[in-house]
């Protein structure tokens, strides 16, 4: 066992009793936010929603500092310092967001409601649960007498459905405020509950072809097809997919040409890159810099780029991976993992060399659907894998 580990077989069961005995209390509190209805920009349900997880952290023992991020025509964004003692220089990120995609209003359709061992409602998947959980982990450290190792940081924002546009830059912020040990971000988990130990980086290009008009009936040889290009270039990029790498390449919307018996002077495309190492994010970059007409006659623009670096499954995410493990192992349940293709802000925060676990939320289904939901049965077994995560980094 790691000497400076905190977590015992004993001390897991203890944490999963403690939320096992609260469970009526972290349901009712769960309910609380998602009836605050808070899709990413609505500024009154941002500020609802983080009044509600202030009040709450309030009452807290261990909670150093609450600070509440104002962030123009989205809301706020929350930052809680707990367990930070005065000579703590090192912390533990967990890392979350209070925006939803659903619509207000969405509530009337899909109203908070259980059925069975599922708990419906708006964002409650994705991941209104997960905050109430952060919140339940600290008071659940503190019941048992645990003092973590480092520093607890819990950042939730309030733009994540949107790209972390304010988000990404508090999160940075926060990471370099102290020795960062690890990221555990909160997101759901890969189906079977498996967390996540790999996110395939994300890009975006687009090709702009200028090619040559011409009557296609009169003469047509005097036109070049900028769709006939674009079509071949098409053909050309996505064989990349062919390659047994990490890449996956996709171009999703094709544009071009003005009526059927005109030869086609211009054409466009946008492409979806995913890669799951930086030497594939180059080697996309290359790939697209270094793109040639096939037909001289034509010209071929490129812009865009990569815009989320991979998460990859270093040897120190396999070692915390491994950590996790064993805390689940501690209250009898196997946990797995996964690579996804998805990105998250755990991209962001691996691309500054910390160690990330993402997936880290509670089961269920549904993410940004209407049969949205979570296992109420996980909420004990998660909080427990979180807390247990939390002393043995
Ligand atoms: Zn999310």
């Amino acid at each position: 066992m790691n000497p400076t580990t905190l977590i015992s077989p004993d001390r897991a069961r203890q944490v999963l009793q403690i939320f096992q005995s609260r469970q009526t209390i972290i349901e009712e509190f769960i309910k609380r936010l998602v009836e605050l209805e808070s899709p990413s920009g609505d500024m009154e349900g941002s500020r609802a929603v983080v009044d509600l997880l202030v009040e709450t952290t309030g009452e807290l023992t261990y909670v150093n500092s609450i600070e509440r991020v104002d962030v123009a025509d989205f809301g706020q964004h929350l930052v809680i310092e707990a367990f930070h003692g005065s000579d703590q220089s090192d912390q533990v990120l967990l890392v979350g967001h209070t925006d939803t995609v659903h619509s207000r209003g969405s509530l009337s359709q899909m109203p908070w409601r259980r059925e069975g061992n599922k708990l419906f409602g708006p964002g409650t998947f994705d991941m209104k649960a997960n905050c109430a959980m952060a919140i339940a982990v600290l008071h659940a450290l503190e019941t048992v007498g645990a003092t973590p190792n480092c520093g607890v940081t819990i950042v939730l924002t309030c733009d994540e459905e949107v790209g972390s546009m304010k988000g990404w830059p508090l999160i940075e912020n926060v990471a370099k405020r102290r020795n960062t040990r690890c990221a555990l971000v909160m997101e759901p988990p890969a189906p079977g509950g498996r967390v996540k130990t790999g996110r395939k980086g994300t890009g975006i290009f687009s090709i702009k072809v200028e090619g040559k008009a011409a009557h296609a009936g009169l003469e047509p040889e005097k036109g070049a097809s900028a769709i006939l290009e674009l079509a071949r270039q098409t053909e050309r990029l996505e064989s990349v997919n062919q390659s047994g790498s990490g890449i996956t390449l996709n171009v999703g919307v094709v544009k071009g040409g003005t009526r059927s018996n005109v030869v086609a002077a211009e054409a466009e495309g946008e492409i979806d890159v995913r890669f799951s190492t930086e030497s594939e994010a180059q080697q996309l970059d290359q790939m697209f810099r270094n793109l040639k007409p096939i037909d001289d006659r034509v010209k071929v623009f490129v812009s865009g780029g990569i815009n989320r670096p991979p998460m990859e499954r270093t040897p120190a995410v396999i070692e915390l991976f491994e950590k996790a493990r064993a805390v689940a192992a501690m209250i009898d349940f196997e946990l797995g993992e996964a690579q996804v293709g998805g990105a998250s802000d755990g991209n962001f925060i691996a691309a500054l060399g910390i160690p990330v676990l993402d997936g880290l939320g509670i089961s269920g289904d549904g993410a940004h659907a209407t049969h949205e939901h979570i296992l109420a049965d996980d909420i004990a077994v998660r909080g427990t894998l979180l807390a247990g995560l939390i002393l043995s980094v």
